[in-house]
């Protein structure tokens, strides 16, 4: 998968379009969702430019676990790290991914179905 330097999240890494980012540090940024699933819905991204998963290679680890580290400080912050929460990767067509710089979204403040559809 070629990365597309023009898609939304590569433009709010570069302060091309602006948005309430609640979490950043060298690895990653974290911001609401436009289209909240979930009374919490963060969207956690890393600053490599890396399309899906299936590209994450051992240079990556550190952010990796930057990623899961934040989403897990985020739930504290808002207040859902008790009550629970859960992270989601999707990727590709059958994993619904419809933006092509990988992100995790943190969602929580509801109860959540399983299995997922
Ligand atoms: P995916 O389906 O690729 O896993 O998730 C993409 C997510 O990005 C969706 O939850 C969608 O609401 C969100 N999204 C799409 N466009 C924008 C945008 O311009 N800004 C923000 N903050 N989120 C977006």
């Amino acid at each position: 998968m070629e990365y597309d330097s023009n898609g939304i999240f590569a433009k709010i890494l570069r302060g091309e379009i602006p948005t309430n980012s609640v979490y950043e540090n060298e690895n990653v940024l974290a911001f609401e969702d436009i289209n909240p699933k979930a009374p919490v819905h963060i969207l956690i991204i890393p600053k490599a430019d890396v399309p899906t998963v299936n590209e994450f290679g051992p240079e990556h680890k550190e952010m990796i676990g930057d990623m899961i580290l934040a989403a897990k400080e985020i739930a504290a912050e808002k207040g859902i790290a008790e009550s629970g929460y859960r992270m989601v990767i999707n990727t590709l067509d059958d994993g619904g991914q419809e933006l092509y710089h990988v992100h995790l979204h943190l969602l929580g403040g509801r109860r959540m179905k399983w299995p997922p559809g």
